[in-house]
């Protein structure tokens, strides 16, 4: 702990990764435990580790990356810390995001913007690109992020750790303050696959808390990691979608080259067909859209965080406390999902919407009948530079093209650091996606391409 908050003193003033610090805590809980002795029924006893700020921590400031929530302080620990805190871990931090998870670069902070620890000038990727800094900064051991369309995989490839998004219904979502509630989920990052198999392993299985949380065995992910030392008898799908056009040279080069050593490592490569990618972006920001205009008419400036001082009558105050606390990209966000789900416009938008991403998902079913992993870049480029796409929201939705559908489709995936382009010489992402609850399989692969 006292590692990890130096390495936070030299290089957050650098970074801005982190939100509320829970530094002099921590030392003490470290301090009891040290008294205590290590306990081997707590397989992340000691370990430091920094907190997407979506989600619930009892007594540490929880802002979601909006002034909204400025100063909300919560009463009770989401499902996946307090198994986390059961589990041994240490929470030294909370991390940077964009607003209410809605973006692809932090740039949509309400508090501050995080910079690439890989290169200052350029995004960390987002939304969780507070959790992907810190973890690549030698912050923290873990930080938790969420992934509703890539928020996880996408900073895990800008900033070269390694980012898991598990299957939707693997981990609770309780406490996690919900953006797309049919795409959210939790999930580790980490500088290792066997880090993130272990942070797995403690905060996967059924929650009675989240009723769309799933009932049915956890594997040992990080016992697994053992069993599988090639990748022979493993076939692995290449979507032509994910390996075409508009991929940076750099990207499409160090990932075939990984794909060349999965295949000396044994895996059959084979084509597969995911069709209805093309549609992949306008049908999510559609899904997510609307979900989250509903999901935030919670914040009404009653119940929680920001109330404005100028308001004359209820409507009033609601406009008001909404107007001055949301973002530009929420508002957007908030108007278009409004728009999308008001009669006379839901079955154009909303109800095709639902109708493809039923399509989506039978085509991964079919695509994983002759595979047993798909594989793609995580993102068409690498880490740009701060302020390149701020300017137009149309450009940065593009960036989320290949994590979009897996969230869509409910499957798992995640991003593996694989190289380091040469035109930027910024990391570059794997992209491994599995079928339902395929984690094991997905997390042995990667593990030995690690
Ligand atoms: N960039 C996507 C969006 O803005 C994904 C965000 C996420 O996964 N939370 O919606």
């Amino acid at each position: 702990v006292k590692a990890c908050l130096q390495q936070i003193e030299k290089t957050e003033p650098q970074i801005k990764a982190l939100l509320a610090q829970n530094g002099e805590e921590a030392l003490k809980l470290a301090a009891e435990m040290d008294k205590q002795g290590p306990d081997a029924s707590k397989p992340l006893w000691g370990v430091p580790v920094v907190i997407k700020d979506v989600l619930a921590t009892k007594g540490i400031t929880t802002t979601c990356g909006s002034k909204i929530l400025e100063n909300f302080v919560p009463f009770y620990d989401a499902t996946s810390i307090a198994k986390l805190k059961e589990a041994g871990a240490i929470i030294i931090a909370k991390a940077n995001m964009d607003e209410f998870a809605m973006g692809s670069t932090t740039e949509n902070s309400a508090y501050q913007t995080t910079r690439n620890p890989c290169d200052l000038n350029r995004v960390p990727g987002g939304s969780s690109g507070g959790s992907g800094a810190t973890v690549t900064a030698g912050q923290c051991f873990a930080a938790l992020g969420t992934d509703t369309g890539g928020s996880i995989r996408l900073p895990a490839s800008f900033c070269g750790c390694v980012g898991v998004k598990p299957t939707y219904g693997r981990v609770s979502r309780y406490g996690m303050i919900a953006y797309g509630s049919s795409l959210d989920q939790i999930g580790p990052m980490t500088r290792t696959v066997e880090d993130s198999a272990r942070v797995l392993n403690v905060i996967a299985g059924h929650d009675p808390r989240d009723s769309t949380s799933v009932n049915c065995e956890v594997p040992d992910y990080v016992g697994a990691l053992g069993k599988r030392t090639d990748l022979s008898g493993l076939t692995i799908g290449l979507p032509e979608e994910y390996w075409g056009e508009g991929i940076s040279e750099e990207v499409s080069e160090v990932c075939r080259n990984a794909i060349k050593k999965a295949e000396e490592l044994g895996a059959k490569t084979v084509p597969v067909k995911l069709a209805m990618t093309e549609y992949a972006i306008a049908t999510y920001y559609i899904i997510a859209m609307a979900e989250a205009s509903s999901n935030l008419s919670r914040f009404d400036g009653i119940r929680y965080g920001h109330r404005t001082k100028n308001a004359d009558e209820l409507i009033d105050l609601y406009t008001k406390s909404r107007t001055e606390a949301f973002g530009d990209e929420v508002q957007r966000r908030i108007i278009i999902g409004t728009y999308v789900l008001s009669a006379g416009y839901y079955d154009a938008y909303y109800c095709k919407a639902a109708q493809i991403r039923r399509l989506m998902r039978n085509d991964f079913e079919k695509a994983f009948e002759s595979c047993d992993l798909i594989a793609g870049p995580a993102c068409p480029t690498t880490a740009f530079p701060v302020g390149e796409l701020t300017a137009d929201p149309l450009q940065m939705y593009l960036m989320d093209i290949f994590t979009i559908s897996l969230n869509l489709v409910g499957m798992p995936g995640m991003s593996l650091p694989v190289g380091i382009g040469k035109d930027t010489n910024m990391p570059v992402g794997l992209q491994l996606m599995g079928p339902a609850f395929g984690e094991t399989t997905m997390l042995q692969a990667a593990h030995v391409l690690e």
